[in-house]
C-alpha cells in the first residue's frame, strides 16, 4: 500500500519534473549569456529552435560519419524491433545534440521525454521520470554531467537492469523494493566528457562526438532556416553570416535571426549581402565571428600582459569576467581559431590573434 501511494505520487511529481525543469534549470544555472554570438540558448529562444529544429535524419544537415552510423544502428534495432542502446552524446553547445536526441526518438517512431541534469534534483525527480517511461520511450537527459550522485546511482540499476531500486520505510525498518522498468533508451548529452563519471559513461552503448560544422554546412543549414522563418536572403548575404557563425548552427540562426531584424526596420526586408554586413558590424562581430568580449580578451592579453602567458585569474581580473565563463564559453573559439594558446603558464596570444587585430606580433616568441 505504502509503496502503492509513493509511485502515483510520484507519477505527478514527473509531470512537475517534466513541466518545469527549465524552470530549475535557470535556478542553479549561472546568467545566461545573451551575446548574439553566445553557443547556449538563451531562455527565450526554445520557441524559435524548436520551428528550426530538424525532424529526420535526412533533414540533419552535416556530422555525415555520426549519420552513417546511426542509420546503420537504428535500422538493426527497427529489424529485431528493440529499442536502442544507451546513447551519448557530447560536443560543444549548439553543435545539435538536443535535435539529434529527437531526430532518433522520431525515427525510432517513439516518444521522448526531455529533463537536464541540474532539473534533476532529488532522487524523487528521477523516479518519478522513470517510472512514468513507456516501453521503448526515449529519455533525453540534457547536461547529464550535472548530475548529483545519488542520482546517477539510481540510473545505473535503471540502465543496465531496467529496474528502479526505491527505498519504502524509514530506519531499520527501511528495505529496498525493485520496480521492474519498461526497456527505455537514455540519451544523455553533455558539453563537458571529463566531468561524467567512469561507471555513468561506461553504460552507455554508443558515444558519439558532434564536431564544428564546415562551412558550406553552415550554409545549407541558414538556408533551410531561411526558407522555414520566410526571410528572402541571397546566397552571398547567407555566406557573410555563415563565415561569422563560429561553425556553430545555434550561432548561425541565431545570427540570421538578427540580421532579418535588421533587414526589416532599416531596409524593405530582403537580406542582400550589403544589409548582411552592416548588420553583423552593429552587433560587432567581426569577419571571424568575434565579438567584443572575445577581442577585449585577447586585448588585454596581448597589452596588459605582454601577450602572455596568463593565468585564468588575472585574465579574468583584468577584464571582468568570471573565470568558468572564459573557460567554457570564450576560450574554446579562440583556441579553434589558433589565436589562444593554453601553456602550464597560463594563456598565450598567438601571431595570430595579433595579426586579427591588426597588430605587430613581438619580435622574439614568448619563452614558455
Ligand atoms: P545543443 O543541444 O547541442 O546545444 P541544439 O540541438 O539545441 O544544440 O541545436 C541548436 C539549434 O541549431 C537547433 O534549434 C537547430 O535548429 C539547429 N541545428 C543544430 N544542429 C543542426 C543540424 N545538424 N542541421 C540543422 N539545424 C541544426
Amino acid at each position: 500500500m505504502g509503496t502503492k501511494i509513493r509511485i502515483e505520487f510520484s507519477k505527478c511529481y514527473s509531470q512537475f519534473a517534466i513541466c518545469y525543469s527549465p524552470i530549475y534549470a535557470l535556478c542553479s544555472m549561472p546568467l545566461p549569456d545573451l551575446r548574439p554570438t553566445a553557443a547556449a540558448a538563451a531562455p527565450d529562444e526554445q520557441i524559435f529552435e524548436q520551428t528550426l529544429r530538424p525532424k529526420t535524419l535526412a533533414e540533419f544537415v552535416g556530422q555525415e560519419k555520426i549519420k552513417e552510423n546511426l542509420s546503420i544502428f537504428l535500422e538493426a534495432a527497427r529489424r529485431r524491433k528493440e529499442p536502442i542502446e544507451h546513447v551519448l552524446l557530447y560536443g560543444n553547445p549548439g553543435l545539435g545534440k538536443t535535435t539529434l536526441a529527437h531526430v532518433i526518438a522520431a525515427e525510432m517512431r517513439v516518444p521522448i521525454k526531455v529533463t537536464s541534469g541540474p532539473a534533476l534534483e532529488k532522487v524523487g525527480d528521477l523516479a518519478a521520470i522513470l517510472s512514468s517511461l513507456e516501453p521503448g520511450e526515449v529519455l533525453f537527459v540534457d547536461e547529464i554531467h550535472r548530475l548529483n550522485r545519488q542520482i546517477e546511482e539510481v540510473l545505473y540499476p535503471a540502465m543496465e537492469d531496467f529496474a528502479l531500486d526505491l527505498v519504502v520505510g524509514k530506519g531499520p525498518a527501511a528495505r529496498t523494493l525493485r520496480l521492474t522498468l519498461p526497456r527505455f533508451t537514455l540519451i544523455g548529452a553533455t558539453t563537458r566528457m571529463s566531468l561524467l563519471s567512469s561507471p555513468l559513461r561506461d553504460r552507455f552503448g554508443v558515444t558519439y562526438r558532434l564536431d564544428y560544422y564546415e562551412e558550406k554546412e553552415i550554409l545549407s543549414i541558414l538556408k533551410r532556416s531561411a526558407k522555414l522563418l520566410g526571410v528572402a536572403a541571397g546566397e552571398i548575404a547567407l555566406q557573410e553570416i555563415a563565415s561569422r557563425s563560429r561553425r556553430t548552427p545555434r550561432v548561425a540562426n541565431r545570427l540570421l535571426k538578427r540580421v532579418r531584424d535588421y533587414a526589416e526596420v532599416r531596409h524593405s526586408g530582403t537580406i542582400t549581402s550589403e544589409i548582411a554586413v552592416q548588420s553583423l558590424a552593429s552587433l560587432e562581430v567581426d569577419r571571424l565571428g568575434l565579438d567584443a568580449v572575445d577581442r577585449r580578451l585577447l586585448t588585454a592579453i596581448i597589452e596588459r600582459f605582454r601577450g602572455g602567458p596568463v593565468g585564468l585569474s588575472a585574465l579574468a581580473a583584468a577584464t571582468a569576467e568570471e573565470v568558468d565563463t572564459i573557460e567554457e564559453i570564450y576560450e574554446p573559439f579562440l583556441l579553434r581559431l589558433g589565436f589562444l594558446e593554453r601553456t602550464p603558464r597560463g594563456r598565450l596570444a598567438t601571431p595570430r590573434a595579433y595579426e586579427h587585430l591588426g597588430l605587430k606580433p613581438p619580435e622574439r616568441p614568448t619563452l614558455l
